[in-house]
């Protein structure tokens, strides 16, 4: 091996080629089961489900179609396990210890799952590697950190009767995790970690159309001791599989991360059935303000490099700019050359910055939304057209000539899309603020600018549940959720974990 072939990085593309083979080999001879109380068994009806590679279509691996019948041993199993089983009582430490184990066990493999993921949803393996897998590991060891940290509180008593007052912090129950494509690693662990340290048993069902992570997180948590029925994983289609978890009565919380027309049904759902309770992290069509001084250069490379991660299906991606119209050509001009260097190809290609979209129905969508506002009007700087050939490829598409009304705007397209419009450059606070709130979503905001006091008074004007500041992302310790229709409630750190306890207050008169 030589020292440049060392600096160029070519050595780790050769081996990830052979570690490649070696994986599609596995995959295809991996039997298509479920994980049912520490069992691999496939779905009760024997029905399966092909998974495609988004970079060419080809069919990758079976899975198990799992539906209501094996939701309901899944379930059954999962209650055994927290009703009688030693997970809840087992001294926080313990639990601890074992989440760090299972960090550890999926630290020791991220090199293959950073190509299972890739091959799975389709992304570059450079974006997995600098996002998906260090997040979710920090998240996992974050909530594993948080295990020995759950606590009552004994108040203040404030009558005169005797006795003692205090409340509890218990783990809620079997908790349903159903996760989407689009980050399929980092949603189940996020939501995984924070279960599991709670003291809860879950039933994890991920999205069809990218299954493979969770499975082998499901393999994992069994190696590295997770008592049996502590962690189920049943796959399958979200009619089949989710719904049937959504409508069960003895779920008692789902953690749901997807769009939020389906959103809206687990919660019909839950008030139909048990009043479960629900943690929704939906969709997002997130503003992005550039204000007079801003860094355009910074602002406008991290637009693109924002959009173009994971092809633009990234539930928080800033998508609808809104830039202060003495810098409106500069801008275009800047997102337009960036948007054309993006190097496009399968996500495990050497040197690829932007994969295929995950299926042709999400492609032809996004296709749909882009040629209804151009024939609105609006026009296309760059892309605008699918690309031909094999596999999901969409490419960078830049809109111009937008208005407020159009679907581009509205829409959360979840493609490399971006619209882009002025405001006056003495508009308001409140003007531009009203700009960013115009959308039924609030799941986060980008602020460009280097003036505090407007940066201070817009944080305090924007519907949206983040507001990132110059550039960067979120963070495994930060709360990151939704308002308006973006959805209900937060995940990660403490505030995350709060979701899968349930308080009981004690009276302990003598
Ligand atoms: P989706 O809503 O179609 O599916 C998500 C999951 O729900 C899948 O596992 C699916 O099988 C299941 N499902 C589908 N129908 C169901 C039903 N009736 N009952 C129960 N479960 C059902 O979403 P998607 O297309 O997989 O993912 C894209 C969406 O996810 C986008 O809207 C995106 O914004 C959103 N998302 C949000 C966040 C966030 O944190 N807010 C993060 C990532 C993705």
């Amino acid at each position: 091996m030589s020292s440049n072939e060392l600096l160029t990085g070519a050595v780790a593309v050769r081996d990830d080629a052979a570690e490649l083979a070696r994986l599609r080999a596995d995959l295809s001879a991996q039997a298509p089961n479920l994980l049912i109380d520490g069992h691999w068994r496939p779905a009760a009806s024997g029905a399966t489900l092909d998974v495609d590679d988004p970079a060419t279509g080809a069919v990758i691996a079976r899975i198990a179609a799992g539906d209501a019948q094996d939701v309901e041993h899944a379930v059954a199993a999962a209650r055994r396990a927290f009703r009688d089983g030693p997970w809840p009582r087992l001294p926080a430490s313990k639990r601890a210890a074992l989440l760090f184990a299972l960090a550890d066990a999926i630290e020791r493999e991220q090199g293959r799952f950073a190509l299972l993921e890739s091959l799975d949803a389709g992304h570059s393996l450079a974006s997995i590697r600098a996002g998906d897998l260090p997040l979710g590991l920090r998240s996992l060891r974050d909530y594993a950190g948080w295990a020995t940290k759950i606590a009552g509180e004994v108040p203040m008593r404030s009558s005169e009767q005797a006795g003692m007052d205090y409340f509890l912090r218990e783990p809620i129950g079997v908790v349903a995790i159903v996760t989407p494509w689009n980050a399929p690693f980092l949603m189940v662990l996020q939501k995984l970690g924070a279960a599991l340290a709670a003291g809860c048993t879950v039933v994890i069902k991920p999205a069809e159309l990218a299954p493979l992570s969770a499975l082998r997180i499901g393999e994992l948590c069994a190696r590295v001791g997770l008592p049996d029925g502590v962690v189920n994983v049943v796959t399958g289609t979200g009619l089949a599989a989710g719904q049937a978890l959504a409508e069960h009565p003895d779920v008692n919380l789902i953690s749901f991360t997807g769009s939020t027309q389906v959103g809206r049904s687990i919660m019909a759902a839950a008030a139909r059935s048990n009043l479960k309770r629900v943690v929704l992290e939906l969709g997002g069509k997130s503003p992005v303000l550039v204000l007079g001084d801003a860094d355009l250069d910074r602002a406008a490379r991290a637009i693109v490099a924002e959009i173009v991660f994971k092809s633009g299906q990234y539930c928080a991606a800033g998508s609808r700019v809104y830039v202060q119209a003495s810098l409106h050509e500069a801008l275009l001009e800047r997102l337009r050359a960036g948007m054309d260097g993006v190097r496009i190809d399968a996500g495990y290609a050497a040197g690829c910055e932007m994969g295929p979209m995950i299926s042709q129905a999400q492609r032809e969508r996004a296709q749909e939304i882009v040629d209804h506002s151009l024939a609105e009007g609006a026009r296309a700087l760059t892309g605008g057209r699918a690309r031909p050939g094999a596999g999901y490829f969409y490419p960078p598409t830049l809109l111009t000539g937008v208005e407020s009304h159009m679907r581009a705007v509205r829409e959360e397209i979840f493609a490399p899309v971006l619209t882009v419009m002025p405001f006056a450059d003495d508009a308001s606070a409140a003007q531009i603020a009203a700009l960013a709130n115009d959308s039924h979503y609030g799941l986060s905001a980008k602020l460009w600018s280097r003036d505090l006091r407007n940066v201070h008074e817009l944080i305090g004007r924007i519907e949206s549940g983040q507001v990132i500041v110059n550039g960067g992302g979120g963070e495994a310790t930060l709360p990151f959720g939704g308002v308006k229709q973006s959805g209900y409630g937060r995940e990660n750190g403490h505030v995350g974990l709060s979701a899968f306890t349930e308080i009981k207050a004690v009276r302990l008169g003598y």
